[in-house]
C-alpha cells in the first residue's frame, strides 16, 4: 500500500505569481506606503526563493519573522518531489520529479558545451502526452495531465538551486506538448522572465510544438514574445502521419499556414522546423525530395534541425552518426540551412524523445504517471 498523498494548499502558489501579483496579494490597502512595502515584500521574497534558493517560507530568514508569517498567510510554498538527479557523461542532468498526486516528470539541465557557465533547462509542460508522437517516449505514456504553472516554475528553481547555476536559457522540450497547456506555460513564462527572480529572457525560451494549429495562431495574435519552434517529423505527409498522429487533427497545409504568420510576427527571421533521422524511415531520397518542394512551396524561410533518433522502443532503428552526416550532405544544395542536433543525456534517458523512458521500464511508475493519482 502507498502511503496517503499529502493535499495540496488552498492558498495560491507562490511559484505562480509575478512580483505584482504577489504584492497584490500580500496587500497593505490603499495607503500608498503600504503598497510600497507590500511590493519590497514581494520583491524580497522572489529573491530569497530564487536567487537564495530558500527551499521553504520559515528558511526565508533575510524576510524577518513578521514578514514570512505575514507570507504565509496569503501564499503557500509547495515543492515537487525530486526523486532523480542523474548526471550525464557529457555534462547534461536528468531530473525527476514525483507530483502532489503522484505522477511524475522530468527535466533536463543542460549546460551549452564542456565547462560552460551558461545553462539551459528542459522542462516538462504536461505529466505525460496525449500527441503520441511515434518516435517519443513520453507518447508513449498518454497523457496523465497538463502541470500547474507552479509545477513548471518549480522545476526550474530547484534544478538551478541543486546544480547551483543560474538558467540562461528555458526550453519546452520535456514531456508534453505545451501549446496544449498554453495557460500554465504562459503564466510560468511571466513569472520566470520577470525582473525578480529566474530573469531568463523572453527570447531565450523556447516552446516546441507538435502543430498544434489554433495554439499557434493565438500565440501569433496574442505577439507572444517568446520562440516557437515545429516539430516536422517527416515531410511526406504518410509518414509524418504515422510519426505524429496530430496531422489527423491538423493537417500539412493548416501547419504551413500558422507558421508563415508565425513567420511575419518574427519578421521573417528564419523559423526552425525539427526533423527526426530515422533509419530506413526518413532517410531517404524521398525525403530529400519532399524537403526540396517543402522548401519551394512554404511561404516561410526555415532552418531544419536533424535530430538523430534516439532509441525508444523497437518500432524504428537509430542511425549513426556517420549515416545522419551522409544523409544530411544530400540536403545541402537544397537552399535552406541544414543544423546536425547533437542530443545531451542519451546515457541517461535524457535525450531527445527519451524522457519517460524510465519511466515506461518501471510497470508502476508507469501506471502513476498515466493515471496521475
Ligand atoms: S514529441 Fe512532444 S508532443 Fe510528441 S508525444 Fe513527445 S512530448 Fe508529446
Amino acid at each position: 500500500m502507498n502511503a496517503p498523498l499529502p493535499a495540496l494548499p488552498s492558498l495560491p502558489a507562490l511559484q505562480a505569481l509575478t512580483v505584482a501579483e504577489l504584492a497584490e496579494r500580500i496587500g497593505g490597502g490603499g495607503a500608498a506606503a503600504a503598497a510600497a512595502a507590500a511590493r519590497e515584500l514581494a520583491a524580497a521574497t522572489l529573491r530569497a526563493l530564487y536567487l537564495d534558493g530558500a527551499p521553504t517560507i520559515d528558511a526565508m530568514r533575510s524576510l524577518g519573522a513578521a514578514r514570512r508569517a505575514r507570507l504565509a498567510e496569503v501564499v503557500s510554498f509547495p515543492r515537487l518531489e525530486r526523486i532523480a538527479a542523474e548526471p550525464s557523461a557529457d555534462g547534461s542532468t536528468r531530473f525527476a520529479f514525483r507530483l502532489h498526486d503522484g505522477a511524475l516528470i522530468e527535466s533536463v539541465l543542460l549546460p551549452h558545451h564542456a565547462g560552460s557557465q551558461r545553462y539551459t533547462v528542459c522542462v516538462s509542460s504536461q505529466a505525460g502526452c496525449a500527441q503520441a508522437c511515434r518516435f517519443c517516449a513520453t507518447g508513449k505514456l498518454g497523457l496523465a495531465r497538463s502541470l500547474a504553472a507552479w509545477e513548471i516554475v518549480d522545476q526550474v528553481a530547484q534544478v538551478t538551486a541543486h546544480a547551483g547555476v543560474r538558467a540562461s536559457d528555458l526550453v519546452f522540450m520535456g514531456m508534453g506538448e505545451p501549446l496544449a497547456n498554453e495557460a500554465a506555460v504562459y503564466q510560468a513564462a511571466a513569472v520566470m522572465t520577470q525582473s525578480h527572480g529566474l530573469q531568463i529572457g523572453a527570447r531565450r525560451i523556447t516552446i516546441s510544438t507538435a502543430g498544434v494549429v489554433p495554439a499557434i495562431d493565438r500565440f501569433v495574435a496574442a505577439a507572444r514574445p517568446y520562440r516557437l519552434v515545429f516539430s516536422l517529423g517527416s515531410a511526406v505527409a504518410e509518414k509524418r502521419l504515422r510519426l505524429m498522429p496530430i496531422q489527423e487533427s491538423f493537417g500539412f497545409d493548416a501547419l504551413l499556414e500558422s507558421i508563415a504568420a508565425y513567420a511575419r510576427l518574427r519578421r521573417g527571421k528564419h523559423v526552425t522546423l525539427e526533423y527526426v533521422a530515422i533509419r530506413d524511415f526518413t532517410m531517404g531520397d524521398d525525403d530529400v525530395a519532399a524537403l526540396a518542394d517543402l522548401a519551394a512551396r512554404a511561404r516561410f524561410r526555415f532552418l531544419l534541425n536533424v535530430i538523430p533518433f534516439n532509441p525508444v522502443g523497437d518500432e524504428f532503428a537509430a542511425p549513426t552518426m556517420a549515416e545522419v552526416r551522409a544523409w544530411t550532405a544530400k540536403l545541402r544544395p537544397l537552399g535552406f540551412p541544414v543544423k546536425l542536433r547533437f542530443s545531451g543525456g542519451r546515457d541517461r534517458n535524457a535525450g531527445c524523445g527519451q524522457l519517460g523512458t524510465a519511466l515506461l521500464a518501471d510497470p508502476q511508475r508507469r501506471s502513476a504517471t498515466r493515471r496521475g493519482r
